[in-house]
This record gives structure tokens, sequence and C-alpha cells, in this order.
């Protein structure tokens, strides 16, 4: 008999320092498709979605797109917005009566329909289905698990890899699980082992200790009875009560046991195990110095803006980097990017080959001053690209209406919306050949290093201001359940 599966996307990492809303539109102008849409735009893409319709082939399940939403993080989810998506999904379920339902979601949502946003949509999933529909979610490693949402799931699959190269293989996995436990293989249930520990993003980076040791033991904890055991460094920009660090492992009822004792060993926190999270990163001076310097005969000098992060809700305007970069006269730099809609616009009215007088950046949060510049406007585009890297290969993107601005020898792309910039082709898409630059700028704190690294002479974190700085003291928590290593020291 053939099984019906609804699958759903409702994604969003949110920074609740952020002063930018996150409405319909934010998602409109990311990624937001409905029903038939969905399986054309995902099929073949290294994707949750695109993970779940590959094995969704092989299995001849009836599937049921219903909703694929996904924004670029920012601020807190509008109710509008989370409201929209889930009567879209839980209406999807009422009419199809649907066998399962598979769903790719973040898991470090905040709305202000519930400060939980993956917990509530999971809830009300659960609510639509019944207890007897397996209901499975896949999860960024940047997830802050909560109780609610393990209780409603039967199954939830973080991505193990940060950049995010496997959120296909991990869509595949939570199908798999879900084609199991149709076939009556597997009898699934969550258990999950929390640690006091906060870390900020580029300690999480999964090629580097401690979470290359901690996702080997993970995968030693795996088998047929099961399938997925994640490492969640959580998220630290959202300041809700279970952001933090968490493993969790999907399995058979018979060896829930055995997993949560592997869980634990995993999530086991002593001083030395806090002392592998921490690390130090390149001062603004520095950086400018050595890019001052740099011959670039093994490729260019990489610094990533490593606070100024979109991917993690930042605005992508600060200009603490890119000033000092200016002022000490260093050329041959490709910045990637500046979000400022308005210098966009004044530079479409200016027109290709002219010179536009604009403030550029600064405008959103506290991460520097704009900076006054004369541009010359070398070229306008619509910002939209595909991915060609090992990162959401095949997945379109957009900065929307871009230019791209030279100021003194630097060439700046400026975008009119927030879009990370980890995949080459954000600079080949704009006529910039990035092997071919001394120094490259990023506004990303770890994706970039994906498909950069390889083609980068030496890549340094640059800490200028932003809401993703790695230094957590420089924010105002309200509700993070405390205390939290390295928030609250030893
Ligand atoms: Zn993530």
């Amino acid at each position: 008999m053939t099984d019906t599966v609804l699958v759903a996307r409702i994604k969003h990492e949110t920074n609740t320092f952020s002063s930018l809303s996150t409405g319909r539109e934010a998602f409109e102008s990311t990624s937001l498709f409905f029903d038939e849409e969905i399986v054309p735009e995902f099929r073949g893409t290294n994707t949750d979605l695109g993970g779940f319709l590959r094995v969704a082939a092989e299995e001849e399940w009836d599937v049921v797109p219903t909703v694929a939403a996904n924004a670029t993080p920012g601020g807190v989810v509008t109710a509008d917005a989370l409201d929209a998506f889930v009567e879209r999904l839980c209406s999807g379920i009422e009419e199809h009566d649907p066998d399962a339902v598979l769903l790719g979601l973040h898991g470090a949502m905040v709305s202000e329909r519930d400060r939980d946003g993956d917990g509530y949509i999971l809830e009300r999933v659960r609510e639509s289905a019944g207890e007897d529909v397996p209901v499975m979610a896949t999860l960024d490693l940047h997830a802050n698990v909560s109780e609610r949402m393990v209780a409603r799931a039967d199954g939830l699959f973080g991505y193990d890899t940060y950049p995010h190269v496997d959120i296909g293989d991990t869509g595949e996995t939570a199908a798999r699980a879900m084609a199991a436990t149709l076939n009556g293989e597997l009898d699934p249930t969550i258990v999950v082992e929390r640690a006091p520990l906060l870390p900020p993003l580029p300690v999480l980076q999964t090629a580097d200790e401690p979470m290359a040791s901690l996702l080997d033991a993970a995968g030693d904890a795996e088998s047929d009875l099961t399938p997925d055991v994640s490492v969640f460094g959580g998220f630290a920009y959202a300041d809700v009560p279970e952001a933090g660090f968490s493993v969790l492992g999907v399995t058979d009822a018979s060896v829930a046991d055995e997993t949560r004792a592997a869980c634990a060993a995993i999530a086991a926190d002593d001083d030395e195990r806090r002392r592998e999270f921490d690390r130090t990163y390149t001062g603004v001076a520095d950086a400018v110095e050595e890019a001052g310097e740099w011959g670039g005969g093994d490729g260019p000098l990489l610094l990533a803006d490593i606070a100024d992060n979109p991917g993690g809700g930042s605005a992508e305007d600060g200009t603490v980097l890119l000033n000092a970069l200016l002022e000490a006269g260093v050329e041959g730099v490709a910045v990637a990017a500046i979000y400022d809609p308005a210098a966009v616009d004044a530079a479409i009215e200016a027109g290709v080959g002219e010179s536009v007088a604009v403030e550029l950046g600064g405008h959103i949060e506290d991460n520097g001053d704009p900076i006054p510049v004369d541009a010359y406007v070398r070229s306008i585009s619509d910002g939209t690209y595909r991915n060609q890297g090992p990162m959401s290969t095949g997945l379109q993107v957009s900065f929307e209406r871009t230019a791209v601005l030279e100021v003194d020898g630097i060439d700046v792309i400026v975008g009119s919306h927030r879009q990370q910039p980890y995949d080459p082709e954000v600079f080949r898409s704009q006529g910039i050949t990035p092997e071919r630059q001394r120094v490259l700028v990023l506004k990303s704190t770890v994706h970039y290093r994906a498909a950069f690294e390889p083609i980068a002479g030496a890549v340094r974190e640059v800490s200028a201001p932003g809401l993703c700085s790695p230094d957590l003291s420089s924010f105002s928590y309200e509700h993070v359940q405390r205390p939290k290593y390295p928030l609250d020291g030893e």
C-alpha cells in the first residue's frame, strides 16, 4: 500500500538581539513556495526537502507538499507570518490525512506567537495529525532544543556538519527513519541530554575540536536501531530559556536506555571540555595591517567579518572593517557584502559607469557608522545566483537589486536583501573572480569555509562589532537558563 507522506519546511534562525522583525516579506524575498511549486524547486538540491524527496522516490510515497518557507536569519518572526505557514501546514494535514509528516525545521525560531517557535509548530502538527501519525523533523546544528519539541516529535535529526554541507543527507536520514517506522521496523523515541554550555558560533565548526570528536562519538553511537545521534551546539543569539548545547538520539524504544547513556557520555561537561570551546580572534587593526602587506602569491587573504553574519541574524551592514581598510589605503579588495538598499537605489539612479555619493552601511545596528564615499558604479544586477559549492548546492539565493561600488580600489557588493556570502558565485555572478583578488572580506562566521578555504591563501577570523559577536558578554541576556559557560565563567 502506498504511504501518503506530507512534507513541509518552515525555518528561521532568530537573533533576538536584532532590531529587524521578520515578517512574511522576509520569507518572500528569501524562499517561500507552496503546494505544487515545491517539488520542482527542491528536487535534486542539497536541502532537507531535497533529501526527503530522494527517499520518497525510492519508497514510492505519495508526497503531499504544503509549504516551504525560509527567511534569512534576523529578528523575531511576526505572528502573522508564522500563523499563515502553520495554518497552511495544518489544513494540509486535515485535508489529506497523511500516514506520516516530515518537516524541515531550524530549531531556533522565536516568534511573537510563541517564543518556542519550533515547539509551537510541532505542537500544532501533533494536534492536527493525532497521536498515531509519526512526525519527524530535521533541525539545524544550531537548534535550541526544547522539551516541548522532544515531546511532540517522534524523531529530530540534526545536521552533523558546520559549515552545513550535509543538510540533504540529514533529510535522507530522517526520511529513512520514517520509512523504517512506517514499515514497522522502528519504534522511534527521542532521548536528550544537555550540558550548561552556550558556545558562540565559531567554536562550533565541526572540522575543529571539540566538535570533531563529539560528532565522531555520536556517529559511533548510531546503529540500525538508533538511526541518528545529533550534537546540537545551540544558537547563543536567541535569548530563550532552552538556548544551549544538547545531545539527542532517535532510537528504538527497546534500546532507549543505552542510547541515553551514550548521549550523556557525549554531553559530559568538565573544565577540560569547556576550555576546548575557547578560541582567540584577530583584531581589526592586525587584520588591516596584514591585508596591506599581503603578497597574494598563494591566493587571497580572506578576512571573515565573523560578527556581522546575516546567516546568524546580523545586519550585514557593519562598516568597522571596511572603514579601517579604506583609511589604511588597502587596495585589491573585494567585499561581500554590505546591505544598503538606499545606496543601491542611488547607484541605479546614477547608472553604470557613473559616480555616486552615498553614506554606505551602518544604518541598522550598532556596528559602525555610515561611510561617506564617492563610489564608481561598476555594475548593477538582480543579485541572484545559484550555489555551486558544497553547501546548499543548487539552491538559488539573492541579494535582490545589487550594485558593485568601487571605492579607492575596493569593490563592494551592495545588496537590497541580506544574504550570507558562503558560495564563490557571490563574486562570479558580479563579474569578480575571487581567486584574483588580493583580499576578500566575507560577512560570514563559518559557512564560507566549505567553498572559500580551498582558494584562500590564509583565513583570519576578524572580531569587529556585530550581532554574532563571539563575545557573549556584549549581549544583555534575560531569558537563557543560567549558569552557562562561557557567559558565566567557570
Ligand atoms: Zn546553522
